[in-house]
């Protein structure tokens, strides 16, 4: 309801040329397309504004494989490796950051704020709802509010032990499995712990995968940043 809201504000923003771009896609989504539309949407919610989290999150690693081909696509579905985030998640991972550092832990991010028709992309190919988004309803990530993120270790700066890799669309990656490493286990569950603390939820199926709970505040988008 408040996506809509801020739609329909942002259609009286806007001058009537510019606002004819925002029409339903063709499973009847709202999808911003432009950075025009993107910033209308800003001045009128700032808490809508994209975050680069290496600049707001101290010592933040990253892993953007979908910057490469080492991803399950096996394409390059990214040309730059940009890291982004709403402003309030962004501001619940630094939280998450600094807690970790106190533990002696620190995040590394796979994968933030994603671009809609990437998600269209990856559906082709994957095309089941419980690992790849659905673009008929559009994902967590299209609305930068989702995030896939693993845990470093401080002292070697080396990705903890975790029960799968990234992307890994086995039974291994879900949360209910019990590896047979306790250490394993222990890095899930500070990892998940620490995002539940700060507002985040877990997913059933990807240990990596969390997101805000109010996403449906924010709205798709397809821009690059
Ligand atoms: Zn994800």
């Amino acid at each position: 309801m408040r996506t809509l809201l801020l739609l329909v504000l942002l259609y009286t923003c806007m001058d009537t040329a510019t606002a004819q771009k925002i029409t339903p896609n063709k499973y009847g989504l709202m999808v911003i397309t432009t950075h025009q539309q993107y910033e209308q949407l800003v001045k009128a919610d700032s808490n809508q504004q994209l975050i680069n989290l290496e600049t707001y999150i101290p010592n933040i690693k990253k892993d953007v494989r979908y910057a490469t081909t080492n991803n399950f696509t096996h394409r390059q579905l990214y040309t730059k490796t940009n890291i982004y985030l709403r402003l309030p998640a962004a501001k619940a991972l630094k939280n998450v950051q600094a807690a970790l550092h106190k533990k002696g832990f620190g995040l590394l991010i796979y994968d933030a704020y994603r671009p809609y028709h990437v998600t269209e992309a990856m559906f082709k190919i994957v095309p089941n709802d419980l690992y790849a988004a659905d673009p008929k309803k559009g994902s967590g990530h299209n609305r930068g509010v989702a995030i896939d993120l693993s845990l470093v270790d401080l002292k070697t700066g080396k990705p903890v032990a975790m029960p799968t890799d990234f992307d890994d669309f086995t039974k291994k990656a879900h949360y209910n499995y019990i590896p047979s490493d306790p250490t394993v286990t222990a890095n899930r569950k500070l990892l998940r712990d620490t995002m539940k603390q700060h507002g985040f939820k877990g997913s059933s199926t990807e240990w990596w995968h969390f997101y805000l709970p109010d996403y449906k505040k924010y709205p798709l988008m397809d821009v690059f940043f």
